[in-house]
């Protein structure tokens, strides 16, 4: 009977990482990432319930099922009711903060089963592998976990930036004595548990003070950084665990992770220690306004109803704007109405437009967008010389000119919508500051281009109400 159950457990893990694999390819594509997502979190609700009904330890059947079942039961509760009441605009902190959860349950594991090894074999000899892996999923996970809380704490507002002289320095120390203390504990040969607390509580503190430093907007890059820790630490649970389901999702979430950390660098034209550190040349993004004695062009309501209702195409760019003036549901009726009259929309989605990964996709598809009208960068790019509108809409550097003819532009090397080449160009925001990068735009002076002012919502309204006019 044990020996079914132990095949028929395998067959579990199998499927519950087939559609780790499975989910995550479906998550790359706006209108299969719902059922992407639904799918893994099959796989992973079986390969659980798998466990607890089919995995024997020394022999034995899992114990305390009344803790499992009603930390099932806490979690579930408190996951969905966070889900259901976040906004769309605190989605990285909801990531950061069940991150951080993850990072803990690796942390906790290996704490929990060092103490069980020292319980077997004693601590003569700790230098081994398994030891090794409890280390490392220890420092990993406890990192992530703090780190994650400090993020989500900053994301919410809580906490504010903290920066003092030789922060760098005293970082690099703290995480050497975390090091340290682990090598200490499989050299030496500790015989009792507190060394563990210890490198935990050092760790702890090295994730806090790793996170710390870091600028407000940087967050979603360290958030997917500290995701891949969380999933390397999963991984070294699996390790130990013998599971391979465990060590599935752990490497899957360790390595999407790191690859969307790299992706988010390069298309802000940024290394990942200028992110890291670029707090400490603390940069702008709610400055600046001061357009010196460069002119620009305003436009009213009217003026942009008439030209987009005369227009063969429009292409609307989305941007960190529109999701904090939550006008995705109102630019969508514009396109609807627009349509009608017979005028071609797109939307043009930037990789890093907004605040995180797929922030546009995730914003329109919340309004019913459909897929086929959202073009990625390289796919819209070329045909701007064909367009007769773009409303830029919240957005600021995902257009900004200076990415391609600046070099001295933090942003330069960015690739960026190359809206100029288009024949109108209309921008919706409340004033003439800058964005995230903190620094000017020569698109809003240039002769194409026209500044609509006002919170995006607001003048959504006002133009969709004067194009069912015209
Ligand atoms: P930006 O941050 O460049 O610009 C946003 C603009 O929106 C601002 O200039 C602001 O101007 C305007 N705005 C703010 N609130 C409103 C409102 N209520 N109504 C209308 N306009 C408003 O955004 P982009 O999306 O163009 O670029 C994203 C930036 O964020 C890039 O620099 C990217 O590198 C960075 N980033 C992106 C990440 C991602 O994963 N997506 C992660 C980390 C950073 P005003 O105040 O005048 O209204």
């Amino acid at each position: 009977m044990s020996f079914i159950q132990q095949h028929i457990l395998e067959i579990i893990y199998l499927i519950g990482s087939v559609t780790f694999v499975l989910g995550l390819k479906m998550l790359s594509k706006p209108n299969t990432a719902r059922r992407g997502n639904l799918i893994a979190a099959f796989g992973m609700t079986i390969a659980v319930v798998g466990t607890i009904l089919f995995h024997k330890q020394d022999g034995e059947p899992i114990g305390n099922l009344a803790w499992i079942f009603g930390g099932i039961a806490v979690g579930t509760i408190i996951g969905t009711l966070m889900a259901k009441r976040v906004k769309m605009t605190a989605m990285p902190q909801m990531v950061s903060f069940f991150n951080g959860m993850g990072g803990a349950c690796a942390a906790l594991i290996s704490m929990v089963e060092f103490d069980h090894y020292l319980a077997l074999h004693g601590g003569a000899s700790l230098m081994n592998g398994e030891i090794l892996t409890m280390l490392a999923g220890l420092l990993i996970g406890s990192v992530s976990f703090s780190g994650s809380m400090i993020a989500y704490g900053k994301l919410e507002g809580k906490i504010n930036d903290f920066i003092f002289p030789m922060q760098h320095i005293v970082n690099l120390l703290v995480f050497a004595a975390t090091v340290g203390v682990g090598v200490w504990i499989m050299v030496a040969g500790v015989e009792a548990s507190w060394p563990i607390y210890v490198m935990f509580a050092i760790a702890l503190f090295y994730g806090v003070l790793f996170v710390m430093p870091i600028g407000g907007a940087d967050m979603p890059v360290v958030i997917s950084l500290l995701n891949s820790f969380t999933g390397i630490a999963a991984a070294f649970g699996g390790f130990l665990y013998n599971n391979p389901v465990m060590l599935t999702g752990g490497i899957l979430v360790g390595s999407a992770g790191t690859i969307l950390t790299i992706l988010m660098c390069n298309a802000m034209n940024r290394s990942l220690t200028n992110v890291l550190i670029g707090a400490f040349s603390a940069k702008g993004g709610a400055g600046g306004g001061d357009t010196g004695d460069k002119t620009y062009r305003e436009a009213t309501a009217t003026d942009v109803a008439i030209m987009c209702s005369y227009a063969q195409q429009v292409v609307i760019v989305p941007g960190y704007g529109l999701a904090v003036a939550q006008a995705q549901h109102t630019v969508h009726e514009l396109e609807k109405v627009l349509t009608d009259k017979g005028v071609e929309v797109k939307y043009a989605v930037h990789p890093v437009a907004g605040r995180m990964p797929g922030h546009m996709n995730v914003l329109l598809a919340e309004a019913d967008v459909p897929y086929d009208k959202l073009y990625e960068m390289e796919e819209i790019n070329p045909s701007f010389p064909q367009t007769d509108v773009v409303l830029v809409i919240g957005a600021n550097d995902v257009v900004n000119p200076a990415a391609e003819n600046d070099p001295n532009s933090p942003i330069y090397g960015m690739p960026i919508l190359k809206v100029t080449e288009a024949k109108q160009t209309i921008v919706l925001k409340r004033s003439m500051r800058v964005g995230y990068a903190g620094i000017d735009n020569e698109l809003f002076y240039m002769p194409k281009t026209q500044m609509f002012f006002g919170d995006a919502k607001d003048s959504l309204q006002k133009l969709l109400e004067e194009v069912k006019a015209v």
